[in-house]
């Protein structure tokens, strides 16, 4: 079994509490994915946007990428085999290592309007990056704002543009509808949603509708599925391992493949995980439910192939 996940917000927590990437008593960390089998963690900056609405957000995110970078260097230190993924090459090489980081950043904030910083922040590592929480920056707005109807603005279109370029994931994850809408026409790569589930099973604006979900089928792109029970089941006391596989066979059957969809479990950043899932240690249980309802290649695009085969085309 290895695991790909594309997001969790356990940096946040590194940071403020000053706890290990390697083991600390969280969702996640790297001890627990290696007994696991392995696997390739995103690792996202998160940039709260109260605080930081338009400006401001790129001190707070050098800080947390800090973190991350003194984490990496003490597993290097230590001599775990932990890759840091920043090529098309290492995608192609994560399998072969024990197991694998990717840094992103979840809020476009954090460039605080600036190509230049968004540049920096690519030199420094960041391959991934969602456009936008759930409030309105200066790239687009996110789902609180979807009565304004507001896409991408121009520089959002600018950002998606040099996102594709650089070879950075654009995260759809949060965006209002016209913003989704207007990256999907706009960006000249496959897109992703990290952490986002079907509305049709679970109506919470931060869920994806069927035409969004054949757009990204179509895109090419790929949706991770996440474990915040509030976007897995109209009660999130109802959440569990069983609701994740339903959101996952609905996505797989309006696209009519199996190429599409990953995780995003959004471990350490949700308050109500599903009842028997409670860290990274219980990717054990998902596999196993998922084993009994799919031939082993499904299971393994949907645990690994399908992560990896994406990250090979835009890096
Ligand atoms: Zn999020």
């Amino acid at each position: 079994m290895f695991i790909c996940d594309c997001h969790c917000d356990t940096l946040t927590e590194l940071y403020k509490k000053g706890t290990s990437l390697y083991a600390n008593d969280q969702h996640f960390d790297i001890q627990r994915q290696i007994a696991l089998g392995g696997g390739l963690q995103f690792c996202a900056i998160f940039v709260p946007t109260r605080e930081f609405r338009y400006y401001g957000g790129l001190r707070y995110t050098l800080q947390l990428l800090d973190k991350y970078l003194q984490e990496v260097k003490k597993l290097h230190v230590d001599g775990i085999d932990v890759l840091q993924v920043l090529t098309k090459e290492d995608a192609a090489d994560v399998l072969n290592h024990k197991a694998a980081t990717l840094l992103a950043i979840e809020e476009g904030g954090a460039i605080d309007g600036s190509l230049e910083a968004l540049r920096c922040l690519y030199a420094l590592g960041v391959r991934a990056m969602t456009l936008t929480w759930s409030n309105r920056n200066d790239i687009a707005d996110g789902v609180n704002e979807e009565g304004s109807g507001g896409g991408l603005t121009v520089f959002g279109r600018q950002v998606v543009a040099e996102m594709n370029k650089l070879g950075m994931l654009v995260d759809v994850s949060h965006i209002a509808p016209a913003g989704f809408w207007d990256v999907i026409e706009t960006s000249s790569k496959p897109i992703i949603a990290t952490h986002s589930n079907a509305k049709a099973l679970c109506p919470h604006p931060r869920n994806l509708d069927d035409k969004q979900i054949l757009a990204i089928n179509e895109n090419d792109g790929l949706i991770g599925v996440t474990f915040a029970g509030q976007f897995l089941e109209h009660d999130y006391n109802d959440a569990c391992i069983e609701s994740i596989y339903r959101h996952i066979d609905y996505m797989l059957n309006i696209m009519g493949n199996d190429d599409h969809i990953g995780f995003g479990s959004d471990f350490d950043g949700i308050s109500h995980p599903p009842y028997n899932l409670h860290g990274v240690q219980d990717y054990s249980a998902v596999y196993e439910y998922l084993s009994k309802k799919y031939s082993a290649s499904t299971v393994e695009k949907i645990t690994h192939k399908n992560v990896l085969n994406l990250l090979q085309k835009v890096l």
